[in-house]
Formats: structure tokens, C-alpha cells, sequence
């Protein structure tokens, strides 16, 4: 049992001066309140830790992450342009990812994984979904254990203290209707059922911070013949949509719809169902979304960095949002939500394009909620927030600093704050962060 109080507590759903909350030593909260009555009813029963000038909420979940691609942060910023017309594109970045994931041995996916989980644990994040991809050794043929890639991600996030949701990827085509390339071999799936065995035992770790979900990677590398048979699966879905022109343009050539109708139509898109970036909606996507119950994760650092594009204006408004870090060109969740708004007010030529009306604090709650719950409801959890039964997954953001000064607590953490302001964090109750650095495994990378 513990009780942590700090000068504020945002729950997720309201903001509390003077707030605590406990936890037993399941991980799950017992209590939430303002310090005084909580103490009162605690009655010294468990020992109070006191974090001052802090706030003390949820922690961020980053609902898409390829930690693999941590390893060419800052090689693949630029391009050695071969003529003055040879910026690059997603498709010339996709050709450099290849070759970094083809150079990586199991270890390198082991050491490249941790060190990554390290710097998202420290950056205040409790919870990721990883859209795993890596399936096979380097030659494309599967390890003795078909699932060892994975079991080495998920071990690496657990090393740290992360949770994981490992968002298992259906790889079968090279392209809309083309057959797999010889670059994309360690990512191939041969069958549905191939994919839904692997779910299947990985599912068996009796770990309660790991959950797996399934992920069909694209309408680029999943036939759509396959889409129906994964329908059936009872967890969270994954799948890149829309995210460049040109992909929208092959699927609807081949068959006639955008790609997120194509999901649509296989049954797939419903409250399991996050489409990631969907930059490049169909002017039906939106409904579609919002009847479904389904969500949008944008990760807006990489989208820019790729040159994709915006999230449009239209899916801003009534559909749930999470965010993640993807390519992990940076990894700074408070500067993907504040995206969130400062991108929309870009495109709308206007401010508060997403502030609730007339609900005061409401623009910087609802940009951290989808940042905190809304991620934690795309990867299969209940999206609660810091509630009495929900594990007690929170990070406390120090606000005794001059860039704070004056600032109300929540504008201060989405419009102002860095990682380097996370100061304590906890997953299930267990510290994974000590004055800003991860408690565990925090040996540097081997080699470079
Ligand atoms: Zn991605």
C-alpha cells in the first residue's frame, strides 16, 4: 500500500488541488481524493510519499510504436540528393527503413528495443502498443521459436517496467496486388491463421502489463481476401490507413474503395478499431469512423517528418484520438497533443478549433486525454484514468521550475512542458522512474 500526493491530481476527468491517490500492492488504486479525507480514511495505514510542486496524472500511452526504428533517429533526416529534384518521399524513407530493419540480429532488436522503452519510460510513458513487425532472422526464415522477435520486445518493455500491448502484424503483399519484395522477407505472414496461432501463444505470458492485439499492417500488405478471416479476433486491431496519396490511389485503382472502407467492409472497423494517421481520408471516412465507435492515432512529429501530411480539419471533431511516436524521430508525448491543436489552428486559420466550448481547462484536458486515455482505450484497456480499480499508471510532471511559474497546472503540461519534466513515474504501482531516470536497465547501448 502507498499513498502519493502532489500540489495537483488530474484524474483524467477532473483536476484536484491537493491530491492523492493509493494504491495496493496488486498495482490497482484503492482511493482518490484530495489528500485531507483520503488521509483521514487511511489512518496511517500506508506510508505517504509527498511530491510537492508536482502533477500527478495519468500516465501517457503511445498507442503506435516501431521501436526498431529508434536505431536511424537522425541518419534518415536527410538524403544525399542525387539531383536538385531528389528531395526523398515516404517511399525513399521506407527503402532506408528496410535496410535498417535487415541489419538488426535478435540481439540488436533486443538492445535497440530497451534502450528505446528506457527513453519512453522517462519521458512519461506508462503503456505502448507495438506495432511489431520484425517476424523473421535476417535471411527471412523463421527462428527455432516462431515468435522469438516478439517475446524479445515484449521482454524489453517488461525489463524496463513498461506496459506493452504488442500489436502482432499480418505482412502478406509487397504492395495493392503485388507479391512480398525480397527486402520485406523478415516482415512476411503466410496465412490469416498463421497470424492469429501467433497471437494465440503469445497471449500465454501471465504477465498482467502485457496484452497483444493484432495488427493487418496496411491495405498495402494485406490481401484483402485475408481482412474477413481476422475479423473474428477479440482484441484490439491496429492497421496503417490512408497515410499517402499514392496508397489511397492503388487501392481504390484495384478495387474501387478508399482503404479504410475496404477495412470497413471485412467487418473489421468497429470499437476494436484504430486506424493509424488516416491523413488521407475519403470524404466518407469520418462517418464511417464515428458510426463505428472506431478511433484515430496520429502521430503527428512522424507525419510531418515524412512528409504525409495533416490529420484533416474533418476528423478532428467527434472522433476519439490517441497519439504515438511511430518512428520515434522524437519521442515527446506532450508535443504530439499540443500537435493535436496547433496543426488544426495552422489549417483552420483560426485558434480553439478543438477547445469544448464554454468548459473551462478543456482544450489542454481534452489534448492530454488523448494523449493518457484514449491511448489506453486503443490498446484494449478501460481507458479510465486514475479511477478506484484501475492500475495505478501515473507520472508526476514538476512544475517548480520558471517555465511553470503562473501557468494553470494542465495548460503547463500541454502547451509548455518537455520529457525532462517527468520526474517520477510509476507502471502498476511499481516505480520505474526516480527523479527523471528509469529505476532499471538503463545500460547504454553496446555499440553504435
Ligand atoms: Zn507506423
Amino acid at each position: 500500500m502507498k499513498v502519493l500526493r502532489a500540489r495537483w491530481l488530474w484524474t483524467g476527468h477532473a483536476l484536484i488541488e491537493d491530491g492523492a491517490l493509493q494504491f495496493g500492492a496488486d498495482g490497482l488504486l484503492v482511493d482518490v481524493d484530495r489528500f485531507e479525507p483520503l488521509a483521514e480514511r487511511n489512518a496511517g495505514a500506508a506510508p505517504v510519499e509527498d511530491l510537492g510542486d508536482a502533477l500527478l496524472m495519468p500516465g501517457l500511452v503511445n498507442a503506435h510504436s516501431h521501436a526498431f526504428q529508434r536505431a536511424f533517429r537522425g541518419h534518415v533526416q536527410w538524403r544525399q540528393a542525387t539531383s536538385a529534384a531528389d528531395h526523398g518521399d515516404f517511399w525513399t524513407w521506407r527503402d532506408a527503413m528496410y535496410r535498417a530493419a535487415n541489419a538488426l540480429d535478435a540481439e540488436a532488436v533486443s538492445e535497440v528495443s530497451r534502450r528505446c522503452f528506457v527513453e519512453m519510460i522517462e519521458a512519461g510513458i506508462t503503456h505502448v502498443g507495438e506495432f511489431h513487425y520484425l517476424h523473421h532472422d535476417q535471411a527471412g526464415q523463421p527462428y527455432a521459436d516462431p515468435d522469438e522477435l516478439a517475446r524479445r520486445v515484449i521482454a524489453a518493455a517488461r525489463e524496463v517496467g513498461l506496459r506493452i500491448t504488442l500489436l502482432r502484424v499480418v505482412y502478406g503483399a509487397g504492395g495493392v496486388g503485388e507479391a512480398l519484395r525480397p527486402e520485406q522477407r523478415r516482415f512476411a505472414t503466410r496465412s490469416p491463421d498463421e497470424a492469429l496461432a501467433a497471437v494465440a501463444r503469445l497471449r500465454q505470458t501471465g504477465d498482467a502489463c502485457v496484452t497483444v492485439g493484432l495488427a493487418p499492417h496496411s491495405i498495402r500488405a494485406v490481401p484483402p481476401a485475408w481482412l474477413a478471416e481476422l475479423a473474428g479476433f477479440d482484441g484490439p486491431i491496429h492497421a496503417h490507413v490512408a497515410e499517402q496519396p499514392a496508397e489511397v490511389a492503388a487501392c481504390k485503382a484495384a478495387w474501387g474503395r478508399g482503404p479504410l472502407e475496404m477495412f470497413a467492409d471485412a467487418g473489421l472497423v468497429d470499437q476494436r478499431f484504430t486506424a493509424v494517421h488516416l491523413t488521407w481520408p475519403e470524404p466518407g471516412d469520418p462517418a464511417l469512423l464515428r458510426r463505428a465507435g472506431a478511433r484515430v492515432c496520429v502521430c503527428p512529429s512522424t507525419e510531418l517528418d515524412l512528409g504525409d501530411g495533416f490529420l484533416p480539419l474533418a476528423l478532428r471533431e467527434g472522433v476519439s484520438l490517441c497519439l504515438g511516436s511511430d518512428s520515434h524521430a522524437r519521442i515527446d508525448l506532450f508535443a504530439e497533443a499540443r500537435a493535436l491543436e496547433l496543426h488544426a489552428r495552422a489549417l483552420a486559420g483560426r485558434r480553439n478549433v478543438m477547445s469544448p466550448p464554454g468548459v473551462r481547462h478543456g482544450l489542454a484536458a481534452r489534448l492530454l486525454r488523448a494523449a493518457t486515455l484514449d491511448g489506453t482505450a486503443a490498446l484494449g484497456g478501460a481507458g479510465e484514468g486514475l479511477r478506484i480499480g484501475q492500475p495505478a499508471d501515473c507520472c508526476a510532471i514538476d512544475l517548480d521550475r520558471p517555465a511553470a511559474e503562473g501557468v494553470p497546472p494542465l495548460e503547463a503540461a500541454v502547451f509548455v512542458a518537455t520529457p525532462e519534466w517527468v520526474r517520477d513515474v510509476w507502471v502498476a504501482g511499481a516505480r520505474v522512474v526516480r527523479g527523471g531516470r528509469a529505476v532499471r536497465n538503463t545500460a547504454p547501448l553496446a555499440s553504435r
